[in-house]
């Protein structure tokens, strides 16, 4: 037991610690409690170098989290914050069928192309959302979009995640640090050579991420594979997106794809474009099209 809660079981492990299934005994709901370590040791020293405290990351998260109030972002119900423990507990809306499975094990696509695009028009709601609130998520990818029974796909894990105007001046910097994961890094995170100049960061590498991730959906594998980090870094800058001989993806989904998998940031497309490709609208009713490219959430 903790507070109201009690325990379950484990139902997730991540960088950042346990997730354990609970249910709040006074409304009978499950949640799922990420539990993190207020100390925690920092990752090669980086924290500590640029003055960021595990403990400032945790109440990043929580800040970013708090701003969120979207169907298509991961819900946080409370924050057990006891200053006599060595853990704080995030409590989350718990979401039954968890990361969603995009992969057999023998490689091929989990899902078909129509499902692929309903999960995708999901993700871009909820990644227009955070843009919208000057939030950029910096680690979307398959295993951090979370699906409810009714197959609503919400976006999670705000561990890395940035906001801009909470962390002042050092924005930049934070900005430019390499987070998230390699290989659904853009091509504009990958230039590691000190000598030219740093291209600028933007909400546009949640973009191309996107485009990693509705590639992976759709193909059963990642675009861009490597060896090594040195290698992946190399491969994602320079070489150029190819299509599998997969049957079934039509034109204009390998069309999008191409677009969002643009190396160029200011070239990349937009959320607004995303919203309105054929491809994405192709299988809507008027009413529901009409619903999709409404803006109507983004105040909340
Ligand atoms: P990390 O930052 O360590 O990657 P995550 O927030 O991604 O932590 O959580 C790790 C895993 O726990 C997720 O990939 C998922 O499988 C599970 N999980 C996290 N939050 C929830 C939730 N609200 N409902 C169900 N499962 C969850
Ligand atoms: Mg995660």
């Amino acid at each position: 037991m903790l507070n109201t809660y009690e325990i379950i079981h484990e139902i997730g492990r991540g960088q950042h610690g346990k997730v354990k299934l609970g249910r709040d005994l006074t409304t009978g709901d499950f949640v799922a409690m990420k539990i993190m370590n207020r100390a925690g040791r920092p990752r090669l020293g980086l924290s500590l170098r640029h003055g960021s405290t595990q403990e400032e990351k945790i109440r990043r998260e929580i800040a970013i989290l708090k701003k969120c109030n979207h169907p298509h972002i991961v819900r946080l119900r409370e924050v057990l914050d006891d200053a006599s423990s060595k853990k704080i507990f995030l409590v989350f809306e718990y979401v039954e069928l968890g990361e969603i499975t995009w992969q057999n094990d023998d490689g091929t696509p989990a899902m078909t192309a129509e499902y692929s695009r309903s999960i995708f028009r999901d993700v871009v709601l909820g990644l227009e959302y955070l843009h919208h609130k000057g939030i950029i998520h910096r680690d979307i990818k398959p295993a951090n979009l979370l699906m409810t029974k009714q197959g609503v796909v919400k976006i999670s894990d705000f561990g890395v995640s940035f906001i801009s105007g909470l962390s002042g001046e050092d924005d930049e910097l934070e900005l430019a640090k390499t987070a998230g994961t390699p290989a659904f890094f853009a091509p504009e995170l990958c230039y590691n050579d000190p000598d030219l100049p740093r291209p600028q960061i933007t909400n546009k590498i949640d973009i191309w991420a996107l485009g990693v991730t509705l590639f992976c959906l759709l193909y059963g594998r990642c675009p861009f594979t490597a060896d090594n980090e040195f290698e992946l870094f190399n491969v994602i800058a320079t070489d150029p997106l190819v299509f599998p001989e997969t049957p079934n993806i039509p034109e204009s989904a390998k069309n999008l794809l191409q677009n969002l998998l643009e190396k160029d940031p200011e070239k990349r497309m937009s959320i607004a474009e995303i919203k309105r490709h054929p491809w994405v609208l192709e299988d809507l009713s008027p009413s529901q099209r009409e619903k999709f490219l409404s803006e109507e959430l983004l105040s909340r």
